[in-house]
């Protein structure tokens, strides 16, 4: 996959590229990141890439021009053969569709992204009216910039390309992959302070520790993110034992 960014402040994507599981994509060249400064496509003086909002009002407002050309540019670079295959800009802000697993699934699945990363008071609208293919925002919060929001959208999409996580199988239970939070999790010493480990962790039995994991997940989301029941796939029987906690006087408990 190849992803191309679009910011003021490409030196804030360096450590966190350079770490962890983007270190391992990238070597294994299953993922390319590109920086592009929207600075670099300003043609006067001064390298112009905001200005005053029309019709007034505190703040500056990122031109369109550079960011169109910075798109144009990187559209023309991309091979003959790939330009068939949709080509996702996603610009990031907080008016965006609120980004979810589901969201990072999908955008998974293309050869080639471009994230446009605003500053100020946001980016002239025509960029989300004629360039943007899709707006994203990370959550209800107003952030400085779009970089991180950026970081947060290329990380969990990267961490979902095949052979980039460990074992091929371990993002799909992860918590959001199948509308269930993850059973909790224990590692050594299987007992600490006077905390152990649940016993069933221990014995070895995989069938008993499956279904212990997965009445986990489905207790914990039922506790903490009931609205996502709505949308997991339940057996019969998981069914009936969701409306068994409902019913239980003191479901936190349990
Ligand atoms: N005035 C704008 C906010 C601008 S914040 C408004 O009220 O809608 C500056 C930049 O930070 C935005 O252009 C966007 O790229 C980024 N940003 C801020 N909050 C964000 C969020 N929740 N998700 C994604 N990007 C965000």
């Amino acid at each position: 996959m190849q992803i191309d960014i679009l910011t003021l402040f490409p030196g804030m994507f360096q450590g966190p590229f350079e770490t962890g599981i983007f270190q391992r994509a990238i070597g294994r060249k299953l993922v390319s990141v590109n920086l592009h400064n929207i600075r670099d496509y300003t043609h006067d003086k001064h390298h112009t890439v905001d200005d005053y909002a029309y019709g007034g009002g505190a703040g500056m407002v990122l031109k369109p021009e550079p960011v169109f050309e910075a798109v144009a540019s990187i559209k023309s670079g991309i091979h003959l053969a790939e330009k068939g295959g949709e080509l996702p800009v996603i610009l990031l802000t907080p008016q965006g569709r609120l980004f979810s697993e589901e969201i990072a699934l999908k955008l998974s699945r293309y050869r080639h992204l471009i994230l446009i990363c605003g500053r100020y008071e946001g980016v002239d609208e025509r960029v989300a009216e004629h360039l943007a293919t899709d707006e994203i925002s990370i959550g209800d919060y107003v952030l400085g910039g779009g970089e991180l929001a950026a970081m947060v959208v290329v990380d969990a999409v990267v961490r979902l390309l095949p052979g980039v996580l460990g074992s091929e199988a371990s993002p799909l239970d992860d918590s959001h992959s199948n509308w269930l939070l993850e059973y909790p999790q224990y590692t050594r010493p299987a007992a600490y302070r006077e905390w152990p480990v649940p016993e069933i962790l221990l014995s070895g039995d995989h069938a008993r520790i499956a279904k212990w994991r997965r009445q986990q997940a489905i207790i914990r989301t039922l506790q903490r993110r009931p609205e996502l029941l709505d949308k997991a796939e339940l057996t019969a029987e998981e069914r009936r034992l969701v409306d068994r906690l409902l019913t239980a006087p003191d479901n936190k408990r349990i």
